[in-house]
């Protein structure tokens, strides 16, 4: 693995990083587990934001990231992506997809406004019910790929906050 991942047990909004990842979604308008965690600790000008771009351009397709401020967090930046819902079975293929371009398109988007440093919750595996092991496969992969293919991001953290997340990456990443 890349050597500018770094994997992290706690809390996503306490960070000090350029950009934060928020598991939104498709309305951008908050809801539960990091999402509600996000808004809560940023303030209502994230939410602000959001309702700009969903006036702008429409709600937030699964697999894509937009960009709003971070409001009162400490990061400068929220990228906020749309994981798949997991159904597995014959959309199987199509959900790990869609997760693996939530974090391309994030990492692009962190790319297009310059940031350096970013980091991502375990999207999909909450309420979305996206299996664990095989969702920290297929973010390790696709950031790893990521950073061979392009200069620019300097840190990638991983921000498990459940035990068995952290122990997967972990394991994952061997460290
Ligand atoms: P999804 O709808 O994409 O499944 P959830 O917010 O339900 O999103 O869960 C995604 C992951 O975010 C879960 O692994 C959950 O443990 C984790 N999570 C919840 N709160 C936080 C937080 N404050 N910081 C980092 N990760 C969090």
């Amino acid at each position: 693995m890349d050597t500018k991942i770094k994997l992290q047990q706690g809390d996503i909004t306490k960070l000090q990083v350029d950009a934060i990842v928020n598991a939104a979604n498709s309305s951008l308008m908050g809801g539960g587990g990091v999402d509600g965690a996000i808004h809560r600790a940023g303030g209502k000008q994230i939410l602000e934001e959001c309702i700009k771009i969903v006036d702008r351009q429409g709600r937030c397709k699964t697999g894509k990231a937009v960009i709003t401020s971070g409001g009162n967090l400490p990061a400068k930046y929220v990228i906020h992506t749309v994981g798949p819902v997991y159904n597995g079975g014959k959309n199987v293929l199509k959900e790990e997809e869609q997760l693996a371009n939530c974090y391309t398109n994030s990492l692009m988007l962190a790319f297009d406004n310059g940031i350096k440093t970013i980091a991502f919750p375990n999207i999909s595996t909450g309420v979305y019910r996206f299996p664990k092991q095989r969702a920290a496969e297929i973010a390790t992969e696709t950031v790893d790929i990521f950073l061979e293919n392009q200069e620019g991001i300097d840190e990638v953290i991983f921000i498990c906050f459940d035990d068995e997340n952290f122990g997967i990456y972990k394991k994952l990443l061997a460290v």
